[in-house]
């Protein structure tokens, strides 16, 4: 290892010769460089004093050289050049794995434990916290800092504040008043004054305080009779080797913990390892570390677990956001690059079959539509295999399209698969593509979990015929079981619910088929670049006509006899009413049962309505006979958890009443909404709720005020914040470690263009090195 830190210098040395001296010869400058790797050496082994002598001189030189004209900085390098060739490398003092390669198998990819100390147990804690490689554990950053970097003296403290200073001991007394506290006083001074620093629970200090130590304490500060108490929270013991200080006299890294591993173990671990690391090359090529002045990797991490100042924390910070937004794209543009080397099937027929089906639709197009299914149609024509997303608000007809591109990849003899999340809303998509299909002789059949072995068998073999056109399913459909002849497109409804896997799943059932995503939770910009980066946009941004705004109330429970006389008001004129109960509990059960008990008020209430019941324990087929009740206006009131968040369309329903609306998320409130409003008759949203929080009460006002979905998706992102949702990583969503996609949003357009960019212009080759990078930082998170 160290030959090659001192083979890079030289070559350092070289270009800055090369380049007139002008102190560019390294990203960051040629005398930081010079200076580092110097220090760095020194730290490394065990030289002679010869040697120690030359580093010393080189680290006085780097700073000459800085400081020096054209003039003197020739001959400075000439005497750098000079003593770099005398340096004899001693033996190697510490195993070390090979530097300089980011791949699998060296120092950072190493299970944890191979630091020192890190036996059984601690590695079992510190997986509790997600950290099972050297990786893991220094990218483990903190959670916030605490500024002790001022020390002060006895006579400057502010007592009941929390102070850092630098005393020696005197002498101990360990005194214990009852039996599970023992109270160890250190009488300290402080180089002017006295004072007494206090520790509760410590006792095996006692031995480590001689009189003489030095130590640097912090803590809370009392008087007590006159005189200055410290009553220490953390301290350092100081070497006569001046060691770093670690947990105090600096801005110190508080981390996430758990039982079992104290702030400082956690501090000293961390410390530890840092200084293990080998030294790297940067892997984000120099170009961007340029244009966004970003400093090194191995300084970053430095400094964003022990930063000098302020300052350096928010560069190293503003580093490592950077990479690590920067790594997810470049997994995300591989993807996009990769299907679009593939060639596909070009649909290029549309035929009488098209024609037909246009003119066969109750209605026609909005102007969205029109735009969107052409650009559909256009990808579709195309050898390359289309990857789309089509994003649109619930209600906007987004079904309608994905069935008119169905009926393109039909009339060019190939197979369509439809994947919806839930059952209810697969049979719902296999019914409405019945009926639009009714005179064009596509035959459309549903996979499902429900199936008798038999029906099952008789369904997949037709498939694998190329008997059946269209297949509409759940999880189901990407069953190996599931075969097709000849697999032309695949649609994914509600993607955000499947992840990147599944949708690759389906895809796998054909050869390069086209794919297109549907999804009606808007997804604010920055987080479509991030989950859907690798997909082609297309958004239907207008609601079909005649639609009507629904009216939203939040309410509290003192006016909860005026709604349900309300309620009654609208189904005696006919129109049918959605009751929402939310999921409160831990436990289903309990949820249920408020559920059913609600169901039975409502049933008393309303003696002269059928009032039903439909929620996630029930067997799908009970659901279903409620749902299709409903559906076919036999049920007048339909109590539900939220099984019935997606796709449901019963347009002469015109009330929807949320229970414990405060419990809901926006995104899922406004799904919700999307059930009423769907026909002619005015409809109304009610929000029975008593938020406890500002937030929570800013989210139903954000429900009363808007009903465009873009909008309370970006209000929920900025109020709840991405990882809840999206939930898991099952989404595809990547956990960040220090990036933030709010806070954020600016870098993850930049990283996404330079990433593209970058992915466009280097071969796999140079690109090599970013997979491995990507596998070590996300696992395999579905992004790759
Ligand atoms: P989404 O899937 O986007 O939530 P749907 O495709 O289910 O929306 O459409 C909602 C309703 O609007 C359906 O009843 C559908 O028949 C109807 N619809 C779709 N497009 C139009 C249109 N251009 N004109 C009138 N009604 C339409
Ligand atoms: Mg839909």
């Amino acid at each position: 290892m160290l030959d090659t830190v001192l083979k890079e210098m030289k070559q350092a040395l070289i270009r800055e010769k090369k380049g007139a001296y002008s102190d560019a010869g390294v990203f960051g400058g040629f005398a930081m460089f010079l200076k580092e790797q110097c220090i760095l050496l020194r730290n490394e082994a065990n030289w002679s004093e010869t040697e120690k002598a030359i580093l010393d001189e080189l680290v006085n030189l780097s700073d000459v050289y800085y400081r020096s004209d054209h003039q003197t900085r020739a001959e400075v390098l000439a005497r750098v050049s000079t003593l770099l060739n005398k340096i004899t490398l001693p033996p190697e003092t510490v195993e070390r794995p090979v530097i300089g390669h980011w791949g699998q198998g060296n120092f950072i990819w190493q299970e944890v434990a191979v630091i020192k100390g890190v036996g059984t147990k601690r590695r079992q804690q510190l997986q509790r916290l997600g950290i099972k490689k050297v990786f893991d554990l220094i990218y483990h950053v903190p959670r916030r800092y605490l500024d002790r970097s001022t020390m002060k003296r006895f006579r400057q403290l502010n007592v009941g504040v929390e102070e850092t200073l630098r005393v020696k001991v005197r002498s101990v007394e360990l005194l214990q008043p009852r039996k599970r506290l023992n109270i160890l006083k250190a009488l300290v001074y402080d180089g002017e004054n006295y004072g007494v620093a206090v520790w509760f629970n410590q006792s095996y200090l006692r031995a480590k305080l001689r009189p003489g130590l030095e130590l640097i304490i912090t803590g809370k500060v009392q008087l007590s009779s006159g005189r200055w108490e410290v009553i220490v929270t953390d301290y350092e013991i100081l070497n006569a080797a001046e060691d770093e200080p670690v947990h105090t006299a600096r801005i110190v890294p508080v981390y996430g913990v758990t039982e079992g591993i104290s702030q400082r173990i956690m501090r000293q671990l961390i410390f530890q390892t840092l200084n293990l690391i080998p030294y790297y090359k940067d892997f984000l090529p120099e170009e961007l570390r340029t244009k966004y002045n970003l400093i090194d990797w191995r300084q970053a991490l430095w400094q964003i677990h022990f930063p000098d100042d302020w300052s350096s924390l928010k560069r190293a910070r503003q580093r490592l956001v950077y990479e690590e937004l920067f790594l997810m794209q470049m997994a995300v543009s591989q993807r996009y690059i990769r299907s679009e080397r593939r060639s596909g099937i070009a649909h290029t027929n549309e035929g009488q079959l098209w024609h037909d089906f246009v003119q066969s639709l109750p209605f026609t197009f909005t102007r969205a539509q029109r735009r969107v299914l052409n650009e559909i149609r256009k990808d579709m024509g195309q050898a390359q295999p289309m990857t789309r997303l089509l994003q649109g608000d619930v209600g906007s007809g987004k079904t309608i399209v994905a069935t008119a591109a169905a009926v393109k990849a039909v009339a060019n003899d190939y197979q369509v698969a439809v994947m919806a999340p839930t059952e209810i809303l697969a049979r719902q998509h296999c019914e409405s593509l019945n009926a639009l299909f009714e005179d064009l002789n596509i035959r459309v059949s549903l996979v499902s979990g429900s199936l008798s072995a038999k029906e099952k068998a008789k369904i997949y073999r037709d498939i694998q015929r190329g008997e059946i056109d269209v297949v509409v399913g759940t999880h189901a459909l990407i069953q190996e079981t599931v075969q097709f002849h000849r697999l032309g497109l695949a649609v994914v409804d509600e993607q955000h619910r499947f992840g990147v896997m599944q949708r690759d799943e389906l895809l796998n059932k054909g050869d390069n088929a086209d794919l297109l995503v549907m999804t009606a939770t808007p997804i604010p910009r920055t987080l479509s670049l991030t989950l859907y980066g690798d997909l082609q946009v297309s958004v239907i941004d207008e609601l079909p006509p005649g639609r009507q705004k629904v009216i939203t109330r939040w309410v509290g429970e003192e006016r909860r006899e005026k709604v349900l006389s309300f309620i009654g008001q609208e189904m005696n004129a006919d129109r049918q009413v959605y009751v929402v109960c939310p999921l409160v509990s831990e436990s289903e059960k309990l949820d249920l049962a408020a559920a059913e008990e609600t169901a039975h008020l409502l049933m008393d209430r309303f003696k002269d309505f059928n009032v039903g019941l439909v929620h996630g324990k029930m067997k799908s087929t009970e659901k279903e006979m409620y749902m299709q009740g409903f559906y076919r206006g036999e049920i007048n009131l339909l109590v539900s958890t939220t099984v019935i968040e997606v796709g449901v369309d019963v347009p002469n329903a015109t009330v929807m009443m949320v229970e414990g609306a405060e419990r809901f998320g926006l995104a899922q409130l406004h799904q919700l909404r999307g059930r009423i409003g769907r026909g002619e008759h005015r409809s109304y949203c009610i929000l029975m709720g008593d938020p406890k929080t500002e937030v929570a009460r800013e989210r139903l006002q954000v429900m009363e005020k808007s009903d465009d979905g873009f909008v309370i998706a970006e209000e929920d992102l900025r109020l709840r914040g991405p990882g809840e949702i999206f939930g898991t990583r099952q989404h595809g969503l990547p956990e960040f470690k220090v990036a933030d996609l709010i806070r954020d949003a600016e870098v993850v357009q930049q990283t996404f263009d330079d990433a593209r960019k970058l992915v466009q212009n280097k071969s796999n080759y140079q690109l090599g090195i970013f997979s491995e990078l990507i596998a070590l930082r996300f696992g395999n998170a579905k992004i790759s």
